[in-house]
């Protein structure tokens, strides 16, 4: 399947790993929007919540997501969480990803 984060799950394409779990792979963004800028993906290749069912790890993924925040040292000062679902939902990837930001105070609403 042509999906660019299956390819970096298998580690055929490289990536600044974070952190990794038996179904979740985290990585840092290729474009960072905050100075930490995290992705969390379950190396399972699902296009989003939509899409999850029982038993997929979504529980490990959001679980993952706060390990990273604690690894990054961003727990204390406040992060962000964010899944971007579908077109209007800004989603660039069609495979599940947890955005873990922080850093720097956000604002919202978010644009
Ligand atoms: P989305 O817009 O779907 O919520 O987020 C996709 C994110 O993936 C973007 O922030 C984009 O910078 C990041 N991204 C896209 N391609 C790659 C890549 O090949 N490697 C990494 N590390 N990040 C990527
Ligand atoms: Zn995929």
């Amino acid at each position: 399947m042509d999906c660019i984060f299956c390819k970096i799950a298998r580690g055929e394409v490289p990536c600044d790993k974070v952190l990794e779990t038996e179904g979740v792979l985290a990585f840092r963004d290729i474009n960072p929007q905050a100075p930490t800028h995290v992705l969390v993906i379950p190396k399972k290749h699902i296009r989003g919540v939509h899409e999850a069912a029982p038993g997929d790890g979504l529980e490990e993924l959001l679980l993952a997501a706060a390990e990273v925040a604690r690894q990054e040292g961003i727990e204390k000062g406040g992060y962000r969480l964010v899944i971007n679902t579908g077109q209007q939902g800004g989603q660039t990837v069609d495979h599940l990803h947890v955005h873990v930001l922080g850093g720097r105070s956000m604002a919202w609403p978010p644009g």
